[in-house]
């Protein structure tokens, strides 16, 4: 891993918090001039908040049986991804591979710091391109540093099997990240069972999706020790705000009503794929093992429109590669559904 790395990045010398000098309890705390005074009631808020997430850490590992020592908390995976690839990439040189339709955020962060994007677009079914994707493997190119799988991926919904994520773990050298946003919503497990044998993955969760805390930005980075280490040395040191750290903390202390819920909501996502099925206006609902359902419809941009209008928000996909005419429809709770389907079930050309 280490000749991969950015030399700048190779020989960092992290930045040092006042709270690394000293760890467990004082009475006086005057050594990061932070004010002493707690003016509104969030707990500690005056103070700074762990750069390391060690409780939620340690949380996670009872919860979501993550390692301590393998994970890295970030400001929403978005910033983990960010931070791969100025980990990784050397701007003007060298390049991601991707693999569209799938989440825009890569594609944003790798221009951003003027790394390249190689695309190998999903076929028509929305399976990856193995051929291509084996060829990569082989031409075995040094620039290519990172490969970023989404799985179940956003937005076409279908999750890849372990299978096929550890064929490309063999194939390309380089670091294969594997985004696993909604792998909760899914029953074809996830790529962290594979960590311990490919040192060359890496895996992302968010509290974003199945956790419901968008709002708080709280992101997993899974991999090795080694970079592990290297993403806490490079990170913004105080990334993840306190009152973040606490919702995510108390978010896996009600893990049971969490997991209740997502039965539920996988529940509803077969409901509701059979109804939109039977629309008129829809003429197919691709399988989801996400929280979403990738709708094809007769005409997404006058459908998205007339929704708009009703007050009924839904993504339209329809510029995507190979998704023309959809519709990404989120599982919200069943009401919320039944409002989208009762608009669709009215909608005339
Ligand atoms: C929603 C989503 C995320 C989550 O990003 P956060 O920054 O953690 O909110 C990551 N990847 C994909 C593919 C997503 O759809």
């Amino acid at each position: 891993m280490k000749e991969l790395l950015r030399n700048n990045i190779r020989n960092l010398v992290p930045y040092s918090c006042a709270r690394d000098e000293f760890s467990g309890d004082a009475d006086v705390y005057l050594d990061a001039n932070e004010n002493w005074r707690d003016f509104i009631h969030l707990d500690s808020i005056n103070r700074y908040p762990d750069p390391l997430c060690s409780a939620l850490r340690k949380k996670i590992e009872e919860v979501m049986l993550l390692p301590f020592e393998n994970t890295v908390i970030g400001n929403g995976s978005d910033e983990i991804i960010d931070n791969l690839v100025r980990m990784f990439c050397n701007p003007g040189k060298d390049s991601i591979v991707l693999f569209p339709p799938s989440y825009g955020a890569y594609k944003v962060f790798a221009d951003v710091n003027n790394v390249g994007a190689i695309e190998i677009p999903l076929l028509p079914n929305f399976d990856l391109d193995m051929a291509a994707i084996k060829k990569l493997g082989t031409e075995n190119d040094p620039t290519k540093k990172l490969l970023f799988c989404c799985s179940p991926n956003n937005p076409t919904g279908n999750a890849y099997s372990l299978d096929t994520i550890e064929e490309i773990c063999q194939s390309f050298k380089n670091i294969v990240v594997v985004d696993e946003a909604y792998v909760d919503f899914s029953d074809k497990g996830s790529a962290v069972s594979l960590l311990s044998q490919y040192p060359n993955l890496v895996v992302l969760r968010t509290f974003s999706k199945c956790w419901a805390l968008a709002g708080a930005r709280v992101g997993i980075l899974v991999a090795s020790s080694e970079i592990c280490q290297t993403m806490r040395a490079m990170k913004y040191p105080y990334n993840v705000g306190l009152p973040s750290q606490k919702a995510a903390f108390h978010a896996l202390c009600e893990a049971k009503a969490v997991r209740k819920e997502l039965q539920n909501i996988k529940r509803v996502r077969t409901l509701y794929r059979e109804k939109f099925q039977s629309l008129a206006c829809v003429t197919n609902v691709y399988p989801s093992d996400a929280n979403f359902l990738l709708v094809k419809t007769v005409d997404a941009n006058a459908i998205w429109h007339y929704l708009t209008k009703k007050k009924i928000i839904v993504r339209n996909r329809t510029n995507q590669r190979h998704c023309e005419n959809c519709l990404r429809i989120a599982i919200g709770s069943e009401e919320e559904c039944r409002k989208v389907y009762e608009a669709l079930a009215s909608w005339r050309k």
